[in-house]
């Protein structure tokens, strides 16, 4: 990273891109996985605040703060599943890091593919917990941009290498095994959310209606199972039958966001569920049998998205993929800010 005071790093898509390809994406979830599951064991250090929401008919904008003390993140992301029809994403991200002690941005950075990299990185950790032993066989129900993502983290981190896909657009699913077809797994396209969850060990749902969807029922739910939900994050937007999450031993990120935005808001507000930080640190149990049905109910936090702030910041210090940014006035005398418009001003005119 750079050493220059007043300039910012900055990562672009095209840089994130060349630093992802340049770590490879299947090691870079791999450490990112690292980074949050160390940030998850020191929870408590953090400031916590469910995000900062900003909903319309359409979608939703949200900031996405918190700090461990001696560095402050924050994300900017919106949620607009409509977008894809006019040829958007349903999701894209910018994210800043900042020093603490002095309130200078370190980074700023896209996070649109880092957000899809720390929410498949986020799965894989929960999923090493709530799998069941040995899992191999993954559906994945909605094959949108994150799909691939989650695929390859849940190969990474735990091995999977069989996928059943389903999407409502058959394009999507095809899309998804396209782009996977390098990558080792056995792909199964599949016709519907039946077909998909037949002999899955792992059903990640990860669909986007701006509604109460049920994308999986309970009838569709064997003992056992790990239900990776990802695309039930917002206020009337969810995607599992209640009756499943009656039967499911549910772990969220943070308890007071995950009540207003995941899937438990069809479910009274003392429902009992566990933070996954106390599993990881070691303080609760996570899956509790071979049979229990254990459930992800995942709406993204603040601390995954430090977590992969602080990895991209750290790959710089040996990476090049970034730009400066004149993104900080740096008057020779601090107090003077007004002299050095003047200054400009003279030098423009000249
Ligand atoms: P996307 O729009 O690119 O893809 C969504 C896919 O779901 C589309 O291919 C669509 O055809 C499919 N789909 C919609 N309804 C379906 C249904 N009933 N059955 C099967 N498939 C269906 O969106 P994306 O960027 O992949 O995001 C997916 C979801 O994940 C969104 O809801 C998004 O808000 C959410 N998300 C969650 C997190 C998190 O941390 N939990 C992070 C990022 C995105």
């Amino acid at each position: 990273m750079t050493a220059r005071l007043n300039v910012v790093p900055f990562v672009s898509v095209e840089s994130m891109m060349k630093l992802v390809n340049a770590v490879g994406v299947e090691r870079f979830l791999v450490d990112l996985a690292g980074y949050i599951e160390a940030d998850f064991r020191r929870w408590e250090s953090f400031d916590k605040t469910p995000r900062v929401a900003s909903h319309s008919a359409e979608g939703v904008i949200e900031l996405m703060p918190t700090s461990d003390g001696e560095v402050y993140g924050f994300k900017y992301v919106n949620g607009h599943p409509k977008n894809t029809r006019e040829g958007r994403q349903t999701v894209t991200a910018f994210g800043v890091l900042a020093d603490v002690a002095t309130g200078y941005p370190v980074l700023l950075t896209e996070m649109t593919i880092l957000t899809a990299l720390r929410t498949a990185a986020m799965s894989a950790v929960a999923g090493r917990y709530l799998a069941p032993e040995g899992a191999r066989t993954m559906a994945i129900v909605g094959n949108g941009a994150q799909s691939e993502f989650q695929a390859l983290a849940f190969k990474a981190v735990l091995g999977v290498d069989r996928l059943r896909l389903y999407d409502i657009d058959r394009q999507a699913s095809q899309r998804c095994a396209r782009n996977l077809a390098g990558y080792g797994f056995d792909i199964t396209v599949c016709g519907s959310v039946a077909d998909a969850v037949q002999g899955a060990e792992i059903v990640t749902t990860v669909t986007a209606d701006k509604q109460n969807a049920t994308i999986l029922t309970d009838n569709l739910v064997g003992a056992g199972i790990f239900i990776n939900g990802v695309g039930g994050d917002c206020p009337g937007k969810t995607e599992l039958h209640r009756d499943i999450l009656l039967r499911s031993g549910i772990f969220v990120e943070y308890t007071p966001q995950t009540r207003i935005e995941g899937e438990i808001q069809q479910l009274a507000p003392d429902h009992p569920v566990t933070e996954l930080w106390e599993v990881i640190a070691g303080r609760k149990p996570g899956r509790s049998s071979a049979t229990q049905i254990t459930l992800f109910d995942s709406v993204g936090f603040a601390i995954e998205d430090f977590s992969a702030l602080r990895y991209v910041r750290d790959l710089l210090a040996t990476q090049p993929y970034c730009e400066e940014l004149d993104l900080l006035a740096d008057p020779d005398e601090p107090r003077d800010l007004f002299g050095m418009l003047l200054r400009a001003q003279a030098a423009q005119a000249a």
